[in-house]
Order: C-alpha cells, then sequence, then structure tokens
C-alpha cells in the first residue's frame, strides 16, 4: 500500500478513535481502592451522542454499562467486571443559570466547584451540595447526598427535574409531574436506572455567615441542634479523635448563621497549605500523637471554641479537601457514615466509642451533621430529622484487615439499627443483606422500577449486583 494511503487509513482510524472518545481495557478503581475491576472499555463522555451511542453499542454487543462521576463512592458503584463505563466528567457545561427563579441547568459531569465559579458573580450559593466541592452533580444526585445545610434534606429537595438517557436510548424529562416514578427512583438510584444528563437545581442566595464554635457533650450536641438548627444557614459539629479521657467525648458544634451584610459577591477562596495539610493528617494516620497533634491545632485554630469569623456562604462550602489525598499500597482511608434520631444521638455516640476502642479502629475524624426528614426517594435514609454522624477511617488493606473491618461495621450498622437509625450506602459493601433490608425496607420499589425502565439489566454495578441484584434473583 502506498505510504500516503497508509498515512491516511491511520489519521481516519485516528480520528474516529477519539471522535468516539474511547479507551481501551484497563482495570478501574474508586477512590476507596479496596475493588479492582477489569472494565471492557471506557468512553470520555462529550456530547448526549457519546451517550446514546456507547448505549446502543453495549445492547448491540450485550455489555453493560456503568457510570463514573468524579469517582469518589466508595463500594463499587462505579465498577462492574467487563463493562463498558461512561466516564461523565468532561459533560459539564453549565446550561442556564436563571437569576429570577434561581436554578442551574448543568450538564451531570461538572462539579460543585464549577458550579459554584458560574455563580458565585450572580450572588447565588448552592442550596445542598457534599461538605466539599469535588463531586459531580451526577454522581451527588445519584447518591442522594447531603451536607451541612440545616434546612433542606438530601439534594433531592432541590432537584426540579432532569434529563435522563434510558438503557433503550430514549431521552426522557423526570420530574415530580414528569415520570415522577423514575425521579424517585434515579435520585439515590447509584446509575441503575439511566444515565443522567443534566439537571436543573434549586439555589439559594449567596450570604455572609457567622460562624461561631460551641463545646457541647453529647445530650449538649443534640440539645443545641433541637434549640438551633431552625436558626442556622450551616451546620456542622466535630468530636475528639485524641486517644485518652475526651477521646470522642469532646465536641464542637460549629454554626453559621445569616449576617445581614451586603458585601457581595466575595472572591471564592482557594485552598492554600495543601502540602503542609497533607503532612500533619498523614502523621495523625500512623500515631497518636498525630492524632493529639492534629485535634489540638484545630480546636487551637481552625475550628477555636468562642470564636467568630464572617465568611461567604459559597466560601464556607468549599473546606479544605485535597490534603485528604492518599496512595499506598498497603492501606487505605475509607468513610462510613452513620444517621439516628437525636434523641438516641447520645446512646449512639456511646456504643459508636466502645466499638472503635474494642476493635482498635484507626479513627482520623468524626464529624457531625444535622440532615432533615425527606423521603420523597426509594432508598431514603433520611426517615426523620436526624445527626448524621461521618467516620474517616484508616485502615490496611489486607484480607485480614479487610476481614476484621467487615465485622466491626456491621456492629456499627447494628447499633445505629438498635437505635432506630441506618447507615449510608455510598460507602463499602460491609453490611449484610438482612441488615441492608432492615434499614432499606422499601428496596423492593427500587427493584420494580429499575426492572421497568431497564428490563434488559444495561446498567449494573457491584453495589447494586450485591445487594439489589440479588433481591431480584431470589
Ligand atoms: C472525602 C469524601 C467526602 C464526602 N463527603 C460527603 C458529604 O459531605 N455528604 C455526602 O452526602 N456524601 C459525601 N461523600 C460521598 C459522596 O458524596 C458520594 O460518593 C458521591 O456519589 C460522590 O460523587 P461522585 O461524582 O464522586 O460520584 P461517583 O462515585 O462517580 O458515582 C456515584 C454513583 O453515581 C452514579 N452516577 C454518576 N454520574 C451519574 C450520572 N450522570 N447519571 C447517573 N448516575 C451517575 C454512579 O454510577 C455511582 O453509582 C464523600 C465522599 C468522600 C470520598
Amino acid at each position: 500500500m502506498p505510504l500516503a494511503r497508509w498515512l491516511g487509513l491511520c489519521a481516519l482510524a485516528l480520528m474516529l478513535l477519539l471522535r468516539c472518545s474511547l479507551s481501551l481495557a484497563s482495570t478501574q478503581q474508586d477512590v476507596s481502592r479496596i475493588d479492582r475491576v477489569e472494565i471492557d472499555h471506557v468512553v470520555s463522555v462529550r456530547t448526549e451522542a457519546d451517550v446514546i451511542g456507547a448505549l446502543e453499542d453495549a445492547r448491540i454487543e450485550g455489555k453493560q454499562v456503568v457510570i463514573a462521576g468524579a469517582g469518589h463512592s466508595q463500594g463499587g458503584h462505579i465498577l462492574y467486571p467487563n463493562a463498558v463505563m461512561l466516564d461523565m466528567r468532561g459533560y459539564d457545561r453549565v446550561l442556564n443559570i436563571d437569576t429570577e427563579h434561581k436554578t442551574i441547568t448543568v450538564q451531570a459531569g461538572a462539579t460543585w466547584a464549577q458550579v459554584q465559579e458560574a455563580i458565585n458573580p450572580q450572588r447565588l450559593a448552592v442550596a445542598v451540595m457534599q461538605s466539599s466541592n469535588i463531586f459531580s452533580v451526577g454522581g451527588s444526585i445519584s447518591a442522594n447526598i447531603h451536607g451541612r445545610h440545616t434546612q433542606q434534606g438530601p439534594i433531592i429537595s432541590t432537584v426540579r427535574s432532569m434529563r435522563i438517557a434510558l438503557a433503550n436510548g430514549q431521552i426522557v424529562t423526570a420530574s415530580r409531574d414528569i415520570h415522577p416514578e423514575l425521579f424517585s427512583a434515579a435520585i439515590g438510584g447509584f446509575g441503575t436506572l439511566g444515565v443522567i444528563l443534566d439537571a436543573t437545581l434549586q439555589l439559594v442566595d449567596d450570604q455572609m455567615l457567622i460562624k461561631t464554635v460551641t463545646p457541647v457533650d453529647f445530650e449538649g450536641y443534640a440539645a443545641h441542634l433541637r434549640t438551633n438548627a431552625s436558626a442556622l444557614s450551616l451546620h456542622y459539629g466535630r468530636c475528639s479523635i485524641a486517644p485518652g479521657e475526651r477521646f470522642l467525648e469532646e465536641c464542637f458544634a460549629i454554626d453559621y448563621r445569616p449576617a445581614g451584610a451586603q458585601n457581595l459577591p466575595q472572591p471564592l477562596q482557594q485552598e492554600a497549605h495543601v502540602a503542609r495539610d497533607r503532612l500533619l493528617f498523614n502523621w495523625s494516620r500512623g500515631s497518636n500523637i498525630g492524632k493529639t497533634l492534629r485535634w489540638e491545632l484545630q480546636k487551637g485554630l481552625l475550628d477555636k471554641p468562642g470564636s467568630t469569623a464572617l465568611i461567604s456562604r459559597n466560601n464556607a462550602m468549599r473546606p479544605p479537601i485535597r490534603f485528604l489525598d492518599y496512595s499506598s499500597e498497603t492501606d487505605t482511608d475509607i468513610l462510613q457514615e452513620y444517621f439516628v434520631p437525636l434523641d438516641e444521638f447520645p446512646a449512639f455516640m456511646r456504643a459508636l466509642k466502645n466499638v472503635v476502642q474494642e476493635n482498635e479502629v484507626n479513627l482520623l475524624s468524626v464529624t457531625l451533621r444535622y440532615v432533615h426528614a425527606n423521603t420523597e426517594n426509594l432508598l431514603p435514609y433520611a426517615t426523620q430529622n436526624q445527626v448524621a454522624v461521618v467516620l474517616y477511617i484508616n485502615m490496611d488493606l489486607n484480607e485480614s484487615a479487610l476481614t476484621h473491618a467487615e465485622q466491626w461495621t456491621r456492629m456499627l450498622v447494628d447499633r445505629a439499627l438498635e437505635h432506630s437509625g441506618t447507615y449510608y450506602l455510598v460507602y463499602q459493601r460491609f453490611p449484610t443483606i438482612p441488615q441492608f433490608q432492615r434499614a432499606y425496607p422499601s428496596a423492593q420499589a427500587l427493584i420494580d422500577c429499575k426492572l421497568n425502565y431497564d428490563p434488559g439489566g444495561v446498567f449494573n454495578n457491584l453495589f447494586y449486583q450485591h445487594y439489589l441484584g440479588r433481591l431480584t434473583n431470589d
């Protein structure tokens, strides 16, 4: 073949490969690095046509599809062996900001950081997102996330509508009025109903807030929320991880109240001192002195009891996070979260302390949130107003450490269930199937909806297969 023709064919093949935004078989993992899975290929989504084309190819080839946003879920939610992975991160445009009705329409791969950049100049702020801004809008909706907000429940309370690409390639709108059953199933449905293409979300006004820090014990924390939650814009709590008498018992309520000042918009703050904070955090992974030092610094500088500070809502909703990035062959950081009603919070915390101490769990932080009840979706965790207890843990990656983690996690899930609570589904697949069924009694409704919208089971992932797929097959 003449050289020019050969080069022409090569260029054409390259163009096709780039147009399809397709990369070949690879090993994929989520941020916890507990599961490693061989994926058939990854499609880097840039356009709606990429999604529809990938779904059509998957149907023809009999492949299953997993959907990945920023990849911060930790229980195989974006992984399935030999599946086609839709990487949504490049599908990230802000489509519309309606300043009159205070809404944003945004493609699902955009992160909250991108949303904040777009709306800060309009003096608008996200109504509900996680504590930090690194997550994708689609991944957040699919996990029905919540954050430091005290007035709204999980993110579903702020979703006006979504456009979803179904397994058969049809694109439908889902809202409280149109396909309401799909709306309730896809939010918190972990990518198993269809691909969320874009969503229209309710925003709120950006505001200047006054931050205050109050020392509390377990009973004091529940009482503090009962009295103050309705007046707060944002809130979180923090409990000591320093070993010794104060372990878990010394806590702080960190509140943000409207300050009324009008000097907005404020420039968005960027994370500083990442290397320093990473070093300090790393020290606390491996030593009690490191844990004590971190707690004392946090108390003395970051969340100093009695201190006050003025900050915009947008800046309060982008706290440091990059210092947590961690990579090691032998160990990993994981998150877990338990929800309990206010009345049960003190007893749950005492039970948590026992399990953590008896099992020598390497606890790196314990933070608290207040979650307003919302039962609109089919796997609701906020069935009543409750406290969310968030654990950040370091653990080894070997078989015996994983078995041990499974054991103490199941103890914690039992304690949460005994205290009329539940646990968060975005983390490891450690809880048992009966525990899942007890915590999420309406799971069958999600399975029924999934079978209706995706009868061929095109969308799948390790989490779904482990808990809901098994129930489907029973
Ligand atoms: C350090 C850290 C802090 C966290 N803090 C909080 C917190 O404050 N509050 C909280 O509620 N959670 C928190 N989480 C959990 C986090 O919110 C969830 O894991 C969330 O799903 C992450 O978003 P993501 O973009 O990384 O999603 P991914 O992990 O990429 O995906 C999560 C799920 O969404 C699906 N999905 C992704 N995109 C789409 C789409 N376009 N259409 C359909 N399905 C899709 C995936 O298939 C998967 O099932 C935290 C996690 C970490 C690691």
